[in-house]
């Protein structure tokens, strides 16, 4: 049997645990359907056919997801912070424990190639890990010493929280939001996307099995305009921490108003790559790919647009061409391939349509340009524009697909003023060995996150989001925290000052 031949068949017995009942929501430590009964499928983007049936959560299901969350909160928060750092720790141990079906169920759900997805698992558990580690010191404050004054500061968890996540990489996401919440004494309702659903449903009920208490993660399915809404508007729910579209984020934020939700939005993005002709064109290259093509080009941090000086345009068009043309497409549990189906037929169609307006807008499709014949599924090959300007659709536009836009600039205040002429502000990458160069640039360059000379690390400690119409708010480190905490300030006086003295 080939290694693809072992993996479907191992992901045939995985899968097999949704026949039946289906993918069920959880509210309060039991696994239930819908309220009205309502379900919709979920369909493999490799071959069209349906994963498995979902139930499909509406207000009232978000109405007992929300009371379970508010219920449990109290004894939640008031957990010591180590007891919760080594429960926390126990459900990373079970994450990885079955880190073979959570990366088989994610490929057949999403599409994401194996190569990547083999190790969602430990990303997951890491970042229980780092949080993990954080719970006993979250509520420690400042001391801020007045003339006649000691203020004090403490945080204390916000309360139940709304947790919704997008479908490129739902279980990385979905710890990467859940595991700062819980260890900040929040409780949570996770309303994961409609179009890749399974591992949410693993993920919480590999925390209850590892000794969650009932009611602190509650999960329930369903679309954006329903549940999605519903949680939005909820009053018990005290923040809504939001993946996904800026549209979306621009709904949500319409939506809270009403119930003044604090809000956390990671959005989209259109991010430049810059390569200055002093680079290392070799590695450049490499990191430009990887950028663009892992993940299916289903990224939020993707390099979507290639800016490139022009002295070194060709060699370096050339480089990256080879290497696109040369990218492996195929089955995501086939070990050699690079780029999978994406995720539906909606967005496959939306994203072969930028296929006609690169043409229209005058750039040229220098690789690629079309789905992938001889594949059943959502299979679009990689593909890069050239000759593009930056006032064209495929570079303003998040495709959000393996698709890259490459422009030329002259110099460097042209590469700047080209970095920055988008509504988005995620990520950007720039390669220069000038280090002047990259510290100027750098400073003026209107992104949430910028690496110099590399592709995309992540460093948990460090903060993650963007600028712009790419979100609002940053995570990690403490960053999380502060967004799932409240601080108080209390100040005690250290001498007996006069009171101004009214009426007497
Ligand atoms: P989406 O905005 O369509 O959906 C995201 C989630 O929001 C889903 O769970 C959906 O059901 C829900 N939703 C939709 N409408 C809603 C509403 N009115 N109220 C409440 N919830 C609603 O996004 P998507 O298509 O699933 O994901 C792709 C997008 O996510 C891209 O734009 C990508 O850049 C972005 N993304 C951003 C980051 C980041 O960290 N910045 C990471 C991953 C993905």
């Amino acid at each position: 049997m080939s290694d693809l031949q072992t993996n479907l068949a191992k992901a045939q017995e995985y899968l097999k645990r949704w026949e039946g009942q289906g993918v069920l929501n959880h509210i309060n430590g039991e696994a239930v359907p819908a309220a009205d009964g309502s379900t919709f499928e979920t369909v493999s983007p490799i071959d069209l056919k349906p994963l498995a049936t979902v139930a499909r959560g509406k207000e009232e299901d978000i109405d007992r997801a929300a009371k379970a969350a508010k219920a449990a909160f109290p004894a939640w928060a008031a957990m010591p912070g180590k007891e919760r750092k080594a429960l926390l720790h126990k459900v990373a141990d079970a994450i990885e424990a079955r880190a073979e079906e959570i990366a088989f169920t994610e490929c057949m759900d999403t599409g994401q190639a194996l190569r990547f997805m083999s190790k969602a698992a430990l990303r997951g558990a890491a970042n229980f890990r780092f949080f993990a580690d954080q719970a006993p010191t979250a509520r420690d404050g400042q001391q801020l010493a007045g003339p006649d004054q000691l203020n004090i500061t403490t945080r204390y968890p916000l309360g139940p929280v709304g947790i919704i996540t997008p479908w490129n990489t739902p279980f990385m996401l979905s710890t990467w939001k859940i595991a700062p919440a819980l260890a900040a004494g929040c409780t949570v309702v996770h309303k994961p996307a409609e179009l890749s659903p399974l591992t949410a449903r693993l993920l919480v009920e590999i925390a209850e099995e590892a000794g969650l208490p009932k009611g602190v993660w509650n999960l329930v399915n369903g679309f954006g305009e329903d549940a999605g809404k519903a949680l939005t508007e909820h009053p018990d729910i005290k923040a809504i921490a939001f993946v996904g579209e800026s549209q979306t984020g621009s709904h949500i934020m319409r939506q809270g108003a009403a119930t003044l939700k604090r809000v956390h939005f990671e959005l989209g993005g259109k991010n430049p790559v810059v390569v200055f002709a002093d680079a290392d064109l070799e590695r450049a290259a490499d990191a430009a790919v990887f950028m663009i093509y892992s993940l299916n080009g289903e990224r939020c941090t993707s390099s979507s647009r290639l800016l490139v000086e022009r002295s070194i345009q060709d060699e370096f068009l050339g480089l990256v061409a080879k290497k696109a043309a040369n990218i492996k497409v195929g089955h995501p549990l086939d070990p050699s391939t690079v780029v999978g189906p994406l995720i539906h037929p909606t967005h496959e169609e939306k994203v072969l349509s930028y296929m006609d307006i690169a043409r229209e807008d005058g750039a040229t499709i220098a690789v690629g340009g079309s789905k992938v014949e001889g594949l059943e599924g959502c299979y679009v090959a990689p593909t890069l524009f050239t000759n593009a300007t930056n006032d064209m659709r495929i570079a303003q536009e998040e495709i959000f697909g393996p698709v890259l836009t490459a422009i030329a600039f002259d110099d460097e205040d042209e590469a700047l003023a080209l970095s920055n002429d988008v509504v988005y502000g995620l990520a950007g990458y720039i390669w220069t060995n000038d280090l002047a160069r990259a510290l100027r640039f750098t400073e003026q360059m209107e992104a949430g996150m910028i690496w110099v000379n590399s592709e995309n690390i992540r460093h948990l400690p460090s903060p993650f989001g963007g600028v712009k119409a790419s979100g609002i708010g940053r995570d990690g480190g403490d960053w999380s925290f502060d967004f799932y905490m409240e601080t108080k300030n209390i100040a005690f006086a250290t001498k007996p000052r006069n009171v101004p003295k009214l009426g007497g």
